[in-house]
C-alpha cells in the first residue's frame, strides 16, 4: 500500500472477525467486525456487509482497544534525554533552560517526531502537548497524522532564586495571550488542536492564567498547566499568594471543567474538594514525580472524591520514557506499596483512555470504541510475547513490558502498520534526529564549559 492511499481522505476499512474492547466498561466482544468510514467507527457487529471500495483487515490474530491519551507531554525535551543522568533534576532543568537558545526550532521539531513515534508505538493516539513555544509542534502532528492538543505554557514571573544564566525565559503576559489567540485562529483543527494554558501557579501570574482561561472559554476548548508539584513549589506559591496552589486557583475562579492540572502531588482534603466540585481534572505523572522527588499524587483519594484522574508521561528529561502506558503500571505499584490497596486495572485502563479524553474535552469523540466516535484505535497482535498466554489482554497491556502496537489508526487513517510508521519515513526521522543530537551535544558541552 502506497503512502497516498494510506493517507487518503476517505479510506474505508473493515476489520473482520476480531476481538474488541467496546464501550466505557471495555466489554470484551469476540468475533466482531468494525467498519471504519470517514474517520469514524461507523458500525460494530457480528455481521457487517463489506461496502464498495473498502479495505479488509483480517482481525483474527488481533484484539482492538481505544488508543491511549497522553495528557501531559513535552515532545521537544527528547533532545535532553539522559543528558545529565546522575546530577539533580533541578540542575538538569537549569542546563536545559540555559541551553535553550542553542536549539533551533527545526531541532525541536525533529526531536519531537522521535518522542511522538515512541508514544505511538506503545499505543498512544492523542497527546496533550506542551511547550513554551509550540509553533514547531503543529507540523509534527499534521505530518504524522496524530491527534494532539497543543498548549503554549508561558512564564511571566522571574525565578529570582536562580542565577540569571540558568533562568527560564519570561514574557509579557498580554503579549503571550495575544500570541496564543493568534496561534489558535491560525492553526486549530479537529486533529491538531490549539488549547490554552500557563506554566504553573509558581511562575505564571493571575493575569496570565485568567487571560488564557478566558480564551479557552471563548473558543470552547480546554486549559492546562502544572500545579502542586512538590513542597518547594507549594511553599513558593504560598509565599507569593498566601495560599496553596489549588486554593489560589479556586480563589481567582480558575477551576472548572475546562481545566486540567498536571502532577498535583501535594493536595489537602479541602483542595481535593474544590477539584471535585469544580470538575477540574488531574493529570498524574508518577514516573516523572518519582524522578524529581516531588511525592506521589493522591490518586486513590482523588478517585474516591470523584475527581477525573488521567495520566501523562511528562518529559524525556525526567522520565526517560514517552510511553504513557508505563504510567498506569507505575501508579498501580506505587499505590499498592503505599496503601496496601490494589487499584482495579480497568480503572487504570480508563485513566489511559477515556479519562484523558475528558481532561482535554474530547470524550465525546475519542477514548472508547463506540459507533460514531472517531476511529482512534490500536490493533495488538495476540501472538506477541506480552499477550501469551493471554488470559486478560487489558491487564497484559498495563503490566507487561515490551508491549508494542501492531497497527495504529487515528481519525480512521493508518499511521502505524506492522509496527512501522507509515505516514512518514521512520528511518529518516531517526537519522535526522541523530545528526541533530550530535550537533546539540557539542554546542551544549561548549556552552556549559564557558557559561555555567
Ligand atoms: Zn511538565
Amino acid at each position: 500500500m502506497g503512502l497516498e492511499s494510506v493517507m487518503a481522505e476517505n479510506c474505508k476499512y473493515l476489520i473482520r472477525n476480531t476481538t474488541a474492547y467496546v464501550g466505557s466498561d471495555f466489554e470484551k466482544i469476540k468475533g466482531t467486525n468494525l467498519l471504519i468510514e470517514n474517520g469514524r467507527i461507523k458500525k460494530i457487529g457480528s455481521k457487517i456487509r463489506a461496502p464498495k471500495d473498502v479495505e479488509i483487515i483480517d482481525g483474527r490474530d488481533f484484539f482492538v482497544t481505544p488508543g491511549f491519551v497522553n495528557a501531559h507531554f513535552h515532545p521537544n525535551q527528547q533532545i535532553n534525554r539522559a543528558l545529565g543522568v546522575g546530577i539533580s533534576h533541578d540542575k538538569q532543568m537549569d542546563l536545559l533552560h540555559a541551553t535553550d537558545k542553542i536549539k533551533k526550532s527545526k531541532d525541536k521539531e525533529t526531536m519531537s517526531y522521535v518522542s511522538v513515534l515512541e508514544g505511538l508505538r506503545a499505543g498512544t493516539t492523542c497527546f496533550q502537548s506542551v511547550g513554551s513555544e509550540i509553533d514547531y509542534q503543529f507540523p509534527v502532528y499534521h505530518k504524522m497524522g496524530v491527534r494532539a492538543a497543543c498548549v503554549m505554557i508561558s512564564k511571566d514571573i522571574i525565578a529570582n532564586n536562580k542565577k540569571k544564566e540558568v533562568r527560564a525565559q519570561v514574557w509579557d503576559p498580554q503579549e503571550r495571550i495575544d500570541m496564543a489567540e493568534k496561534q489558535h485562529k491560525e492553526n486549530h483543527s479537529d486533529l491538531v488542536r490549539v488549547h490554552f494554558g500557563a506554566v504553573n501557579v509558581r511562575y505564571s501570574s493571575d493575569e496570565l492564567i485568567k487571560g488564557m482561561l478566558s480564551l479557552a472559554e471563548k473558543y470552547d476548548v480546554h486549559f492546562h498547566m502544572h500545579a502542586a508539584e512538590g513542597d518547594e513549589y507549594v511553599a513558593s506559591v504560598r509565599e507569593r499568594t498566601g495560599s496553596s496552589p489549588v486554593e489560589h486557583l479556586h480563589s481567582i475562579g480558575a477551576l472548572n471543567r475546562r481545566v486540567s492540572l498536571a502532577h498535583m502531588t501535594k493536595l489537602t482534603d479541602s483542595e481535593m474538594g474544590y477539584l471535585a466540585k469544580s470538575g477540574a481534572h488531574v493529570v498524574n505523572c508518577p514516573r516523572a514525580n518519582a524522578y524529581v522527588k516531588v511525592g506521589l499524587c493522591p490518586v486513590k483519594e482523588l478517585l474516591e472524591a470523584g475527581v477525573n484522574v488521567c495520566l501523562g508521561s511528562d518529559a524525556a528529561i525526567n522520565n526517560n520514557s514517552n510511553d504513557v502506558r508505563g504510567e498506569a503500571h507505575a501508579i498501580h505499584d506505587a499505590i499498592s506499596f503505599k496503601h496496601d490497596y490494589l487499584i482495579d486495572y480497568k480503572t487504570l485502563f480508563s485513566m489511559l483512555t477515556i479519562n484523558g479524553a475528558k481532561a482535554i474535552g474530547l470524550d465525546k469523540e475519542i477514548g472508547t470504541i463506540e459507533e460514531g466516535k472517531r476511529a482512534d484505535i490500536v490493533l495488538w497482535d495476540k501472538n506477541d510475547t506480552p499477550f501469551v498466554p493471554g488470559f486478560d489482554y487489558l491487564a497484559d497491556i498495563i503490566f507487561t513490558d515490551g508491549v508494542r502496537a501492531h497497527t495504529v489508526m487515528i481519525d480512521g487513517k493508518l499511521v502505524v502498520k506492522e509496527y512501522r510508521l507509515v505516514s512518514m519515513d521512520e528511518r529518516k526521522i531517526l537519522q535526522d534526529a541523530r545528526g541533530i543530537a550530535k550537533r546539540y551535544k557539542r554546542a551544549f558541552d561548549d556552552y556549559v564549559a564557558h557559561h555555567i
